[in-house]
């Protein structure tokens, strides 16, 4: 039985969705009207489990009553304070809490609104640092291929994802690119992090030979690539990246869009591999998804350079030209803390680390299954990779992505890869069943 708040309307044509196969969408829609807990219940009244926390984001599952309560109150309270130049508590009180779950001197919070602002404003910052330490010349900007920072022109520049960037013109100049580290031949089927590959963060060195030092600025990755269909970094390299990094003067960005706030079982990848950045984006799970927003995380020396720095102007002048409208805004403020909160509460970080080994035991079992070539997994990340049909590369994991929605859960995919990224109050059992629902669907398709 359909309830009204569950009905559904009835044209679909003037949403044009984003990074959506909109025609055939529209012939078969998937609406979700509710959601709760591990659930999604779409507007037929099926319920699916959500095996991807939404699109990586809902870390604390859907509808935590303390993050709906604080939603809801800071809508009464107070609605939208503008950022610049005025300021609310809770800002101030998200910023602290944020540097203090970060590690090191990551201490500084710059808010905007999604991970694509967060990656745009971290590119920014590394500029406008470089330029405040006398660096100018530091202009260049090194992504890595198979990269995604989202679908701002700063994000697809030093993404890596070619049907991203190939519609959109020249892109941001002075650009270049780390090789991606997926390697099938050497590391398919590794659990965790695989053991060959830190050699390829030694390509850093070439692109500092090709363009030298004094040209670039930053480099930028995912410690996990994420989107692209979960590449677990090889064993040492991040570290790599780190020394390569520090010995030549270029800021190191990790875009924890995705890794930050309990995925990988920590606070951070930061954290997790003991790297410690520059600068961190974040978007995601700091609301759980409840309400957008993103946080940069800055090391205090960038941060000082800019704002202490001596080419900061007198103290009423305006430090750096930049923030958004939407900057801290109360409701994201509210239910971040909320969600901060949630989390420490129930242990959620830790009951990722706990449940990790057995998310990766029960995925692996999948390897033997028709048409799965790789299978990679780290904390509460997971991709089974599908061989492509030939000559249509992505048609048999979207159809899989149907089939799993007919047996009612719910899949991310990217080309042929399935991925899965459950909200970290995932049980056992749940996580058993997911497994199953993958198995019999892989077996279905052709
Ligand atoms: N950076 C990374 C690593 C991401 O995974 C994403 C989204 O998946 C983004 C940036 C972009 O975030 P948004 O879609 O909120 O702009």
């Amino acid at each position: 039985m359909l309830t009204k708040a569950l009905a559904a309307p009835n044209d679909l044509e003037a949403f044009w969705m984003p990074f959506t196969a909109n025609r055939h969408f529209k012939a078969q829609p998937r609406l979700i009207a509710r959601a709760e807990g591990m659930h999604y219940t779409l507007t037929d009244g099926r319920q699916l489990l959500d095996a991807t926390a939404g699109l990586w984001c809902c870390n604390a599952g859907h509808a935590r009553p303390r993050i709906v309560e604080a939603i809801q109150q800071q809508a009464a309270e107070l609605d939208f304070a503008p950022a610049f130049q005025w300021g609310h508590p809770k800002a101030f009180e998200l910023a602290s809490r944020l540097a203090n779950l970060f590690p090191a001197d990551l201490d500084h919070a710059f808010f905007t609104n999604s991970g694509s602002e967060s990656v745009d404003t971290a590119l920014k910052i590394a500029l406008a640092y470089q330029r405040a330490i006398g660096q100018g010349t530091r202009t260049r900007l090194i992504g890595r291929e198979r990269g995604y920072h989202g679908v701002g022109f700063g994000g697809i520049s030093v993404g890596g994802i070619a049907k991203n960037r190939m519609f959109f013109g020249s892109l941001l100049t002075g650009v270049d690119h780390l090789p991606h580290t997926l390697d099938m031949e050497r590391n398919r089927f590794s659990r965790g992090l695989p053991e060959h590959g830190a050699e390829l963060a030694d390509v850093l060195e070439r692109i500092v030979a090709l363009h030298d030092a004094s040209t670039i600025a930053a480099v930028i990755v995912e410690p996990v690539a994420g989107s692209i269909g979960v590449y677990p970094p090889p064993v040492g390299y991040l570290q790599r990246l780190r020394e390569i990094t520090r010995k030549h003067g270029i800021l190191l960005i990790f875009d924890e869009v995705i890794t930050a706030f309990g995925r990988l079982g920590t606070g951070s990848a930061a954290e997790c591999f003991d790297v410690i950045p520059d600068i961190a984006t974040t978007a995601k799970g700091l609301t759980s998804g409840t309400v957008p927003m993103g946080a940069v995380m800055v090391r205090k020396p960038v941060h000082d350079a800019i704002v202490h720095g001596a080419a900061a102007g007198g103290e009423k002048a305006i430090e750096l030209f930049h923030g958004y409208t939407y900057s801290a805004h109360p409701l994201a403020c509210a239910a971040a803390l909320a969600t901060l909160e949630t989390y420490k509460e129930e242990g959620l970080f830790e009951r990722a680390a706990e449940l990790a080994p057995y998310w990766e035991e029960r995925l692996h079992s999948l390897r033997d299954r028709r048409n799965v070539i790789d299978i990679r997994n780290i904390g509460l990340m997971g991709a089974v990779e599908l061989a492509p049909r030939p000559g249509k590369p992505g048609e048999r994991a979207y159809d899989a992505m149907l089939k799993a929605c007919d047996k009612r859960l719910m899949i991310r995919i990217t080309a042929d890869t399935l991925a899965m990224s459950p909200p970290l109050i995932v049980t056992h059992e749940q996580i058993d069943r997911i497994v199953e629902v993958l198995g019999e669907t892989i077996e279905e398709i052709e």
